[in-house]
């Protein structure tokens, strides 16, 4: 339990170290924090209870806030939302929690928990049973500066791109394969059934969706992008910790359906194409930050800002009638929403 109050404790003192110039005082203060937490437990529970940690408080907690904002306030949420009453828990204005919408949440959560349990299995089995080294590197020494960032800009760009060539490393399938070659193609059909009506049952993405998926599309699409990339460039647990940071606000504004965030062009831009690749039926969007989308000629742009653009594709055209055509069927009523699916 100490360890996962100390976690947090250690965030708090990352802050002062970038921003401050008394980083002297502030380091052996955190040097002292990191050693006293390894020294006094044991490897696993050090990654294990930092992930839960910063899960928790960066994902968990915002996404829980946000989404109670949804259900409880829907009038005011509505003015924030990007798809108006579609992007609402539900797909519309309703003042009343229905069993539905908290099942999706508490499968969201069941998800992230699944996540971080084979991430201790695979780490016990990996230390206790074959003796091997650990994943992740927990030591006494602090990660330099260059190292962390290393760190961060290659694992940010395994998210997206697959690492096929790299040297001594197994094939990794990431975030865009995964998802359209394995999620949406029919060389998988279980997987892309398990993907279509689980993820795609939803009219467009709410807050604690980021994680809603059948347990193994999302084990595929989403733990292995995150976990693979810290687990091949060997991360020190600092490193993971403040890059699994970065995830998490990235996936709770990314599946907020909000207009309003702290960087409308980056997380806004993800945000959009997150509610894309839903409201159009897959017919686009397979990565986060879009690059591999654009590589692939996957984009799709939100139709809304396009609809006055006069010299749109005849492809673009019908994306943009499906997308209405998808808003239209859920504001006019549950009986008709029930034909959707
Ligand atoms: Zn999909």
């Amino acid at each position: 339990m100490e360890a996962l109050l100390s976690i947090p404790m250690l965030s708090i003192f990352l802050v002062p170290i970038m921003s401050s110039y008394s980083t002297s005082l502030n380091l052996l203060f955190f040097y002292l924090t990191w050693s006293t937490l390894v020294l006094s437990h044991s490897r696993l529970r050090v990654e294990l209870f930092g992930t839960i940690a910063v899960r928790l408080l960066f994902y968990a907690l915002p996404s829980i806030i946000f989404f109670l904002f949804d259900i409880l306030t829907p009038s005011a949420a509505i003015l924030i939302k990007a798809q108006g009453a579609t992007g609402l828990p539900g797909g519309r204005k309703r003042r009343r929690i229905r069993a539905k919408e908290l099942k999706i949440a508490a499968w969201g959560l069941f998800n992230l928990c699944l996540g971080i349990a084979v991430q201790g299995v695979l780490e016990t089995v990996l230390v206790r049973t074959l003796g091997k080294r650990s994943a992740l590197k927990v030591s006494l020494k602090l990660p330099m500066p260059f190292e962390i960032c290393k760190g961060l800009t290659m694992a940010m760009l395994g998210r997206e791109v697959s690492l096929l060539k790299f040297p001594d490393y197994i094939a990794v399938f990431l975030t865009y394969v995964l998802h359209r070659y394995a999620l949406h193609s029919r060389w998988s059909p279980m997987l892309a059934r398990w993907h279509r009506s689980w993820y795609h049952s939803l009219p467009a993405p709410f807050p604690l969706t980021a994680h809603y998926d059948h347990p193994i599309p999302y084990l595929l699409t989403k733990f292995i992008p995150t976990y693979a990339p810290a687990i091949i460039f060997r991360f020190h647990m600092l490193t993971y910790l403040l890059y699994l940071l970065f995830i998490s606000i990235e996936e709770t504004f990314a599946y907020s359906g909000y207009t309003v965030m702290p960087t409308s062009l980056f997380l806004g831009g993800i945000a959009r194409r997150t509610d894309m690749h839903l409201l159009m039926g897959a017919r686009g969007n397979f990565g986060p930050w879009g690059m591999m989308d654009w590589i692939f000629g996957t984009v799709l742009r939100d139709s809304r800002s396009d609809s006055s653009s006069s010299d749109e594709s005849d492809e673009q055209q019908d994306m943009r009638r499906a997308y209405e055509a998808s808003k239209r069927k859920v504001q006019a009523g549950p009986s008709t929403k029930n034909k959707r699916r």
